[in-house]
């Protein structure tokens, strides 16, 4: 690797430049470039951002004499002797005795047969891993198993220092990853500047250039961290920068409407509620009525546990809008929970003359383009809808107030879209409820254009849902407790996910026909076995729209005592009266989803219970469903979740709009993410180094910079 060593400076050629093809490097043919497009691989930025996602401490190599047991230890040595034996139970063990002149040690792999054909008597070869006592080995050690290893041609040394192991597919190895990187560094890239000098200086930031030669080549674990760090500062930064960019936008760009005090419809509306606010819902309810009544359009985040009652703010912050004479709309994800919104308004609001109306896609165009004419000539003062309300049809004679409900279902653009419906000159009020439990680094980095409002305790009087972790085997026994609360009154949800983990190259619809074919066949065996006598129903997404409304509808009623359906009923669905939910395979949903379709049940005054199944002995999948009988704290739990299964799954489904983050992590960068907050401000307070920012967000976020240019 000596070669890599001072590459940036470079050479007589001329530099590469970011936005260049890989196509442009030494050893890329046709071949290699068509596998490293798999990886998303296409520009030298691209391949500089393919960060190592480990590496291997390589710096010493122990003379076999000198090991010492239990360590992680590397060693280099000669095979002298080769051996591969089957096990009982079909496995292969394949070992290797090597000699290094001091003493001998055997190499064990387990079921790795195609090792074999590469290694022979005299293969010199360098092997890290735990050492132990040879098993009958009298004092000999071993090496079992290898953990990581290279085997080195004729005359070639072995790798050493401490090396990046990159994300590699079969196509792509680490030797060839390193072997590009060197290349690269060799030739030299022209590398743009993204973080104003003055603010590299002020936050002691290691140069851009430096720390992209550094996380490649390491030369000591105290430099790598400097660029690792200054590499996610960089990540945030600018996704932060970009963020107060988008604030600054909705802030200057238009007015927004100014609300007058609260007036006599809000205070009926509240006092006729069946319940007192509670303390969080007042405090939300009191600053969202202070954003509303500033000029200024409001932006902020209501967050709050599945139960906790945001609907309700919504509705006072809403009726608030239509007393100032404006329109509200509320933005839902499915249309099951948009209907339920709009039922629950409709009925609070009847005593009143506020006009209440459903906008979802099933239905009719006469139907929907009265709607459209009611909602442009200002006559619906509320409207409760699904992706409907984003057509190009409707309008709005004075928006408001826009309250988007599940809001990580929604993009960026799509929350613009329908703001951008109140006409030209007053930007709409804009309320979002998330009830994802998002861990304070999270809501920074997501909703970092965002004020937040938080509801931390739920309406008194609930009863925590017990929760219990049950295998197949006791299914009878499920049953039989299901039916004795179906006889006492109550109603039951089966919950059912994919069948198996799906390949990766599945596509949404195979995916979508698995989970429908299991929840359709547990709804057959039920209903034509155990719950014969009951009212059974069925519930998933590919429903058509009019029956999905129809079971659901009966559901609510009553009228079916045991549903069984899919991830569907995740969101918002409430129905008091059901206090029993069986979810099958529970191991293949996160502990954050679990949670959420945990907070179907327990919403009445019934003690409730949450039975999941699982066959699974994996630690983690035991762990984390012990942790759902014990906890019943959605932030814990998502905490748990990412530490578990790691951000891209939790983060994923939230990050609609956000650039990916290839170096900073979302849970371990706090401390990270509070500077590269601090100095987005400082940035973006100061008119030339906001324009830098913009410049760079422009280089290296595009898309990201594209949108916030659309708001
Ligand atoms: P979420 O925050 O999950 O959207 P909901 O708004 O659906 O929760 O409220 C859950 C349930 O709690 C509803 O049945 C609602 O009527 C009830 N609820 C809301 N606020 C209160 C309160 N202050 N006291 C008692 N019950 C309440
Ligand atoms: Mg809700």
């Amino acid at each position: 690797m000596t070669t890599a060593k001072k590459g940036l400076q470079a050479p007589a050629k001329k530099p590469h430049a970011m936005e260049e093809s890989l196509q442009n490097l030494k050893g890329v043919g046709s071949k290699k470039y068509e596998a490293l497009t798999k990886l998303h691989l296409t520009t030298i930025y691209s391949l500089l951002t393919h960060y190592p996602r480990d590496y291997e401490d390589r710096r010493m190599v122990t003379p076999i004499s000198d090991l010492v047991t239990d360590d992680r230890q590397s060693v280099l040595g000669t095979i002298i002797k080769l051996e591969e034996r089957r096990t009982a139970r079909r496995m292969t063990i394949l070992t290797a005795l090597i000699g290094d002149g001091t003493g001998y040690l055997r190499l064990t792999w387990f079921n790795q047969q195609f090792l074999k054909d590469k290694l022979t008597v005299g293969t010199r070869i360098y092997a890290v891993g735990k050492i132990t006592p040879a098993y009958g080995g009298r004092g000999q050690l071993a090496m079992s198993p290898v953990a990581d290893y290279a085997i080195l041609s004729e005359g070639e040394e072995a790798e050493t220092g401490i090396l990046p192991i990159y994300p590699a597919t079969a196509k792509l190895n680490q030797k060839f990853f390193r072997g590009l990187f060197a290349q690269l560094f060799e030739d030299g890239v022209d590398i743009p500047h993204l973080i104003p000098e003055t603010i590299e200086n002020k936050y002691r930031l290691l140069r851009r250039e430096e720390a992209f030669h550094e996380v490649h080549f390491p030369e000591a674990y105290a430099s790598l961290t400097l660029a690792r760090e200054r590499l996610a500062f960089e990540e945030l930064y600018l996704i932060q920068c970009g963020l107060l960019l988008l604030r600054q936008k909705y802030l200057s760009e238009r007015q927004g409407v100014r609300h007058l005090m609260d007036g006599e419809l809000v205070q009926r509306v509240q006092a006729a509620l069946p319940f007192q606010l509670t303390e969080d819902q007042a405090r939300a309810v009191h600053e969202i009525k202070r954003d509303m009544e500033k000029a200024l359009p409001m932006r902020r985040l209501l967050q709050g546990d599945v139960g906790s009652g945001k609907t309700v703010v919504a509705l006072l912050a809403l009726v608030k809008t239509v007393e100032n004479g404006c329109q509200g709309a509320l933005l839902a994800p499915t249309e099951i929970l948009a209907r339920q919104h709009y039922e629950k308004f409709a009925e609070i609001l009847a005593p009143t003359e506020v006009r209440v109306e459903l906008l979802v896609g099933g239905l009719g165009k006469k139907r929907r383009e009265e709607i459209y004419q009611a909602l442009s000539d200002g006559e619906i003062d509320l409207i409760v809808g699904t992706h409907a309300l984003l057509q190009e049809g409707v309008r709005f004679a004075s928006l408001g107030l826009v309250v988007t409900d599940e809001q990580h279902r929604f993009g960026v653009e799509q929350r613009a879209a329908l703001e951008k419906k109140g006409g030209e000159y007053l930007r709409p009020d804009l309320l979002i409820m998330t009830a994802t439990p998002i861990p304070r680094t999270m809501t920074l980095t997501v909703y970092g254009d965002l004020d937040v409002s938080r509801i931390e305790h739920l309406p008194p009087g609930r009863q925590a849902v017990r929760t219990y972790c049950r295998q197949q085997a006791s299914r009878g026994k499920i049953y039989d407790f299901v039916e004795s609360e179906i006889a006492q009154g109550r109603q039951a949800y089966v919950v059912c996910p994919l069948i198996e983990t799906g390949e990766e190259d599945e596509t949404e619809t195979e995916r979508e026909e698995r989970r429908l074919s299991a929840a359709v066949d547990v709804y057959e065996e039920l209903q034509k076995g155990k719950f014969r006598r009951r009212r059974v129903g069925l519930l998933h997404g590919r429903l058509p729209a009019k029956e999905k409304e129809s079971v659901m509808r009966a559901f609510h009623r009553g009228e079916i005592d045991l549903l069984v359906t899919t991830t569907v009923v995740e969101v918002g669905v409430d129905v008091p009266n059901a206090s029993i939910m069986v979810i099958e395979d529970a191991e293949r949903f996160g502990l954050a989803q679990l949670h959420q379709l945990r907070g179907r049940i327990g919403r009445g005054a019934h003690r409730s219970y949450c039975i999941l199944i699982s066959e699974s002995r994996g630690d983690t999948a035991k762990e984390r469903l012990t942790l759902m009988e014990t906890t019943t704290d959605g932030f814990k739990l998502a905490e748990e979740d990412l530490r578990l299964r790691g951000p891209g799954q939790f983060f994923g489904s939230m990050q609609h709009g956000l650039p990916d983050l290839k170096m900073a992590n979302v849970l371990g960068d706090m401390d990270i993410l509070l500077k590269a907050r601090q100095a987005a401000q400082e940035t973006m307070g100061n008119a030339a180094l906001a324009k830098e920012a913009e410049k760079s967000l422009s280089l290296i976020y595009q898309e990201f910079f594209r949108r916030i240019q659309a708001v």
